[in-house]
């Protein structure tokens, strides 16, 4: 039987919507509007489409949302200045800086440089090293996105094994952090899995992957997970986003793979949604902290 596929786009409504009665409650309730700004630099056309489409969810949840737009040659301490500025400002709760910044800037001194009560992407490494203590203030949006997925479409993570490929600072190295820990009162998204992190280091690979009940790829190569590479009925995640031939195609190559798995989440409509609404799910946290 073919995987079930998991529709992504369906959860990421259903938390949208929650996330806007929520931000209504707060706002009755005598608290601010939540309010994200975002920060683009240069002119990056994925940057762009990505930023758009962050600020139409936020305002379709009742959130407030600022673009502040940099030249691609704008000095670093342009940007740092206009962090410090929304730093300081009441009315923002979270700040978002669209990554990858221009080759001249030192992404991890921008990062460091916002507040980490605003860091609503939590990159900040105050933010990364509670995560890591098992105390996360946020969640980052792309992995909180795919741990929500698998917790509302009934795909149990306690025990099972979990195989991580890619190890990125914003999704391989965070999903695994979420997925191995163990649930508390503080951190109830905790996965309590066995999780294995393959990379471009990894002996036998394909090996690894097949082990897994649930496999995660976060590689940045076109359908680099193949049938082969996984077990008969298990879960497989596609967090891929590459531009092949003008289509937007995942890290899985959902023809070789679905035959084999009992679950598959697609490229688009699957992640990408996801990621949006956990922004929204950390800018009203972050509303609430303040
Ligand atoms: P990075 O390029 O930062 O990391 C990729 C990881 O995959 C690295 O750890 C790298 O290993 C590993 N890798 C790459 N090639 C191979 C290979 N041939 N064999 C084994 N491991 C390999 O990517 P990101 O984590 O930022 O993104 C991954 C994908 O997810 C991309 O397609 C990106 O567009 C997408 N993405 C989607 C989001 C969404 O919202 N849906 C959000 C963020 C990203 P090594 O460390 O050894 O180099």
């Amino acid at each position: 039987m073919p995987a079930q596929q998991i529709d992504g786009q369906a959860i990421a409504q259903a938390i949208r919507a929650e996330v806007a009665a929520n931000v209504a409650r707060h706002v009755a309730a005598g608290g601010q509007r939540p309010g994200l700004a975002a920060v683009l630099v240069g002119d990056n056309p994925a940057s762009e489409i990505y930023v758009r489409n962050k600020r139409k969810a936020c305002e379709d949840a009742g959130i407030a949302s600022w673009l502040h737009r940099l030249p691609a040659t704008a000095a670093q301490q342009d940007l740092l200045d206009l962090i410090g500025q929304l730093n300081r400002d009441p009315g923002v709760s979270g700040i978002l800086v669209q990554l990858p910044l221009p080759k001249h800037m030192d992404e991890s001194a921008v990062i460091r440089a916002v507040n980490p009560l605003k860091d609503v992407d939590c990159f900040h490494p105050e933010n990364v090293g509670l995560l890591t203590a098992g105390h996360p203030r946020y969640l980052p949006c792309t992995p909180f996105g795919i741990q929500q997925m698998l917790a509302r479409t009934g795909i149990p993570t306690a025990g099972r094994r979990v195989v991580v490929v890619g190890r990125s600072n914003i999704v391989g190295k965070p999903m695994t952090l979420i997925l191995m820990q163990k649930p508390s009162r503080s951190f109830p998204e905790a996965g309590d899995a066995t999780v294995t992190v393959v990379h471009r280091g990894t002996v036998d690979l394909p090996g690894i992957t097949r082990q897994a009940d649930i496999l995660i790829a976060a590689v940045g190569v076109p359908r680099f997970v193949t049938g082969d590479m996984v077990k008969p009925g298990a879960a497989v995640i596609d967090v891929g986003i590459n531009s092949v031939e003008r289509k937007t195609v995942g890290d899985v190559d959902a023809a070789s793979v679905a035959p084999v798995a009992g679950w598959l989440s697609p490229v688009p409509r699957g992640v990408g949604p996801m990621t949006i609404s956990m922004l929204l799910h950390n800018t009203l946290r972050a509303a609430m902290m303040g």
